[in-house]
């Protein structure tokens, strides 16, 4: 049997060793701030890491496949959509279907059939419409205003470039934001060559923007599966390039080299991987051994969790559920489903506009924050009946079954703004007597025989991700501490990253929130000597020990 004390003292043990090596790291970069004012070289920049490896448990079975999918080198358009899914789940999510602001779908012909050059001449690319380029620099130039942190570090680094020599391959969402983040890169002195993780995502403008302005891109929205590999492997397999970093989001682009070109790890120094799939990936090749360079987990880091998870949701979940709906949510009665991170962003909004919240929650803790936060925590069964809307939060597989779908009432609305499609069971509403009814992109009303109709979101995959976008101001803190992750992995010293996952040490979380502090005008107040010494701090932080949890 479990012994929970046991393990209790096991994790303050872990956590005080934690706290004990990012002490040391505190007294080791003694000199440095990360106040406002500081101004901190490249260098030093590098040197402030010191990450702790962190294994953290792996609750999900997520392997690649061992089947690799090839791409069809000469295939036929009804080939290209016919070909049987190996890519990842978050590759296939959709994603804001407000994200390309051009509406190019009246030209069918696929990018792969096309020959395009830039204004330059230059055909290294492969996107829907380089004639988008302009427009597509508006975009961009849009989401710089909001990423001043990010365009501080770009202006901070310029002269030292901390990449130069740098070879990354990127495969993330192609939007706006990532645009300035490759703009930032290249500014730094590394060479970039880039692919879309998400077959929807993509700007086609602002892939044009990058093609034209020499980025290597290869990515459109609407893609199949094949072109997803193949344009993969257009930006790994290339004459006279190799990368030496690899930056991803889905762990996609990793499978695709380890499968396909394990050669090329020779020359990576390290790997930055944004999601959650794709950390789950790492941490299991590592645990089998066969993770062979040093990968940086930046989902974990408490920038991106706090941020993205809690006042990203906090922003979008209305986004989403105003642009598909027009509901007007004062005095309406939501029930949502998990008080974590998501659902205390969602949570928080509607209260604000004056809905009236429940929560359910399996965890003491969190439904205790609930009621302290003045939400009446219950059972998704005692108020099915009356709710007008239902939104999971959970991370968890059938959250809202059939039963309680058939329950809801008339008009109600349900959605997800959790884990992939898994959280709502909308499998069970794919039954014969139920009739689907697309009302509006991303909008299903389902009738059941008596007449009663239920509102279904996105079919149940994340709201916001497909209908809205996102904040800027967030996507500029993920994409800053992208960047110093690899300025880090790129620069460390031999030796100091092994061949393991590694989260970013705090002070790197402080450096990042301290170049968006300038945004607001505010003003760290700095400790004293006194101060420091009575709490045991080093005067530059890092401010808090590892198992601190905001
Ligand atoms: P979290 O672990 O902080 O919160 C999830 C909560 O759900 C936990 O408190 C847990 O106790 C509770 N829970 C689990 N099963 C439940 C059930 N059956 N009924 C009620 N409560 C239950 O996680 P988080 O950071 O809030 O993320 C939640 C999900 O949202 C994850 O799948 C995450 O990947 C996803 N996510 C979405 C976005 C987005 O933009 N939509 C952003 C970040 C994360």
């Amino acid at each position: 049997m479990s012994d929970p004390a046991g393990e209790a003292k096991l994790e303050v043990k872990q956590a005080s060793k934690e706290a004990k090596e990012s002490e040391n790291v505190a007294e080791k970069y003694s000199a440095m701030t990360v106040s406002k004012n500081s101004e901190m070289n490249m260098g030093e920049l590098a040197s402030v890491f010191s990450a702790v490896p962190t294994h953290k448990p792996v609750k999900k079975q997520i392997q690649f496949v061992e089947e690799k999918q090839e791409f069809s080198r000469f295939p036929t358009k009804a080939g290209r959509r016919s070909l049987s899914r190996s890519i990842s789940q978050s590759s296939t999510d959709s994603y804001s279907s407000a994200a390309s602001y051009t509406d190019s779908s009246d030209d069918e012909t696929s990018p792969r059939d096309k020959t395009q050059v830039n204004s330059k001449g230059g055909s290294d690319f492969c996107v829907k419409n380089i004639k988008q380029a302009e427009f597509g620099r508006r975009e961009v130039e849009i989401a710089e205003q909001d990423m001043s942190a990010l365009i501080s570090l770009r202006k901070r680094a310029q002269t030292e470039k901390p990449l130069a020599g740098a070879k990354i391959v990127g495969c993330t969402h192609i939007t706006a934001q990532t645009a300035v983040l490759i703009e930032t890169l290249a500014a730094l002195g590394a060479q970039c060559r880039w692919t879309a993780c998400n077959i929807y995502s993509t700007q086609n403008e602002v892939a044009a923007a990058l093609a034209e302005r020499g980025v290597p891109v290869f990515a459109w929205k609407g893609e199949s599966e094949d072109d997803f590999w193949w344009c993969i492997d257009r930006c790994v397999n290339t004459e006279g390039w190799q990368p030496n970093m690899i930056l991803d989001d889905g762990g996609d682009l990793t499978h695709w080299v380890y499968k396909k070109y394990p050669n090329v790890f020779k020359k990576i120094r390290g790997i930055v991987e944004e999601s959650v799939t794709g950390v789950h990936r790492l941490y299991q090749l590592s645990k089998a051994g066969k993770l062979c360079v040093p990968a940086m987990n930046v989902n974990d880091s408490v920038t991106k969790q706090k941020f993205d998870n809690l006042y990203c949701c906090r922003e979008s979940i209305l986004d989403g559920l105003k642009r598909t709906t027009d509901v007007m949510f004062g005095g309406k009665q939501v029930v949502v489903c998990g008080y974590g991170e998501v659902g205390k962003g969602c949570s928080a909004a509607l209260k604000a506009l004056g809905a009236v919240v429940y929560v359910t929650e399996i965890d003491p803790i969190c439904a205790l924050q609930a009621c302290m936060d003045g939400f009446r925590v219950v059972k998704l069964n005692e108020v099915i009946r009356h709710v007008d809307v239902i939104i999971t939060c959970t991370g968890n597989k059938n959250v809202v079954t059939r039963d309680q779908l058939d329950r809801m009432k008339n008009g109600s609305m349900v959605c997800n703004m959790g884990h992939s499609n898994t959280e709502i069971d909308v499998a069970s509403l794919r039954t014969p007597e139920l009739t689907w009814e697309r009302v509006r992109s991303q909008v299903d009303h389902i009738i059941w025989p008596d007449g009663k109709r239920v509102i279904l979101l996105a079919e149940g995959r994340l709201l916001n991700l497909s209908c809205s976008t996102m904040p800027t101001f967030v996507l500029s803190i993920t994409a800053t501490t992208q960047a110093l992750a690899l300025i880090e992995l790129y620069n460390a010293p031999e030796g100091r990253y092994k061949q393991d996952v590694y989260l970013l040490p705090k002070k790197m979380d402080e450096y990042v929130a301290s170049l968006h502090l300038a945004t607001f005008d505010a003003h760290l107040t700095e400790l004293t000597d006194e101060q420091a010494k009575y709490l045991g701090l080093n005067k530059n932080g890092p401010f808090k020990p590892n198992y601190y949890r905001y």
